[in-house]
């Protein structure tokens, strides 16, 4: 068979990878969106670089937008196979695609308001929600662990590699020729001291790997205390300064933490006696979701399952779905701790949260995730004395305080531990994706060193023959 790299080779978004049969079936592991490319992003992701109608199949090993966000415009540009994924990156799909379609539509629904008035063409969307609606019935799900077979040539399986909820890496067998050919894609490789999921889990020996790098440069801060240094910053806000605590959080995984956090110490009887807001529906639903796939979740969850059935959800705990729910959360005059949407606050409902409290050093704003150089989470975490938002700028005399040992992606030691379950000298050719340029070198030195024979940095288009 043959790889061709169409996507993730000279950043971390844009997954897209093409295996091409002998007898010329295609088949494509993951499809995702470009995302913060500047100028080039809408263009990157309008082209998909493959005749949609000539795919076979798509394996999908996750449910992020960078991974599954093109989905939906290959199927409106003629796929009519099946997309296999993990029964929870299919739930997790299910509101992530449509989430996608629905931003992106207003976005060029607001970019054609300028054009209009400069006199240039509407752009179309690239997908609407109609579009992610339609892609989702074309989904299969497969459990992990068990192996399936796609056609006479290609067999695969899914292993947990706990990086969000129904995250996998991919393990590929070609029957085509008498000596087997085994490709594994790592996907997203996961943390092996996450709060709520499993342990990236060994996998067979393969002869190709495709090995994602995003941290192939860093080690994470020791994981500190979380819970200790996150009630610390409770007490201090909501009990010293009787202030409000605004924690801006990814929808699905960093929110579902962070309330466990809360759960956790809540049960310790350590929690202050304040009400806690999940403000963000998409964070309803993915906590919804989450409680659903037990199969994901490590012991310590399962465990603390057994005395707590509901890890997410304790007295004085609100989610809140409704628009007019959330606007009234502005008028509360009470110590409180509001959990919302997105993580670097520079959209969803945070953002006016953050609004409405950046003006009084009563307040804390918490940062838990990564942001980018340019969104009003890396502004605020930088120290700025003044931010922009909706177009106003406003004083920054709220508290700033971040919490760096969340994440999501293993840095290179976690990477290297994970990769350690293999024969390096059966491993033929090790391919890095998915990392900046700096990350890949890096992280390509440090794997020679552990002994791997041929590491490439595969750049796009380009195309090898696995035999
Ligand atoms: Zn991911």
């Amino acid at each position: 068979m043959k790889l061709k790299f169409l996507g993730a080779t000279e950043t971390v978004t844009g997954s897209k990878h093409l295996i091409i049969t002998n007898k010329g079936r295609q088949i494509l592991l993951d499809c995702g969106l470009y995302q913060g490319m500047g100028k080039e992003t809408d263009a990157l992701n309008r082209k998909l670089s493959v005749n949609p109608a000539a795919i076979d199949a798509v394996i999908l090993s996750h449910a992020h937008i960078d991974h599954s966000g093109n989905l939906p415009n290959l199927v409106k540009q003629g796929f009519t196979g099946l997309i296999y994924c993990t029964p929870a990156t299919y739930d997790v799909c299910r509101i992530l695609l449509l989430d996608s379609a629905h931003i992106h539509e207003s976005d060029i629904q607001y970019i054609n308001k300028r054009r209009t008035r400069n006199g240039q063409e509407p752009l179309k969307p690239i997908y609407t929600t109609h579009d992610a609606e339609h892609c989702l019935k074309q989904f299969k799900t497969v459990p992990y662990d068990s192996e399936f077979q796609l056609n006479d040539e290609i067999s695969f399986h899914f292993t947990d590699v706990g990086h969000i909820i129904g995250s996998a890496s991919v393990h590929l067998t070609s029957h085509e020729t008498e000596q087997k050919v085994k490709l594994s894609f790592t996907g997203d490789i996961g943390r092996y001291t996450d709060l709520l999921l499993k342990s990236p889990k060994p996998f067979q020996q393969a002869d190709y790997i495709i090995c994602e790098s995003t941290y192939g440069d860093r080690l994470h801060e020791s994981s500190e205390d979380a819970g200790k240094r996150l009630l610390d910053i409770v007490n201090h806000t909501c009990v010293v300064k009787k202030g409000k605590l605004i924690i801006p959080a990814f929808s699905l995984g960093r929110t579902q933490e962070i309330v466990f956090v809360l759960d956790s110490l809540k049960n310790k009887k350590l929690l202050p006696d304040i009400k806690v807001y999940v403000d963000s529906p998409l964070s309803v639903s993915a906590t919804e979701i989450v409680r659903k796939h037990p199969e994901c979740f490590n012991d310590n969850l399962i465990d603390y399952i057994k005395k707590d059935p509901n890890p997410f959800g304790f007295e004085n705990l609100f989610y809140i779905r409704d628009i007019e729910d959330s606007k009234r959360l502005n008028s509360i005059d009470e110590p409180c701790i509001i959990i919302s949407a997105s993580g670097m606050a520079d959209a969803g409902r945070v953002k006016h949260h953050i609004r409405n409290s950046v003006g009084d050093e009563k307040n804390t704003i918490l940062m838990v995730g990564y942001c980018a150089p340019h969104s009003l989470g890396s502004h605020l975490q930088d120290g700025s004395k003044s931010v922009r938002i909706f177009g106003d700028y406003y004083d920054v005399k709220a508290e700033v305080e971040a919490i760096h040992s969340y994440s999501a992606h293993a840095d290179y030691s976690e990477m290297i531990r994970f990769l350690s379950c293999q024969d390096k000298s059966q491993v033929k050719k090790l391919f890095l994706v998915h990392g900046d340029p700096e990350a890949k070198i890096y992280f390509k030195h440090l794997l020679e060193k552990e002994g791997y024979p041929d590491i490439t940095i595969p750049e796009r288009s380009e195309i090898f023959e696995l035999t």
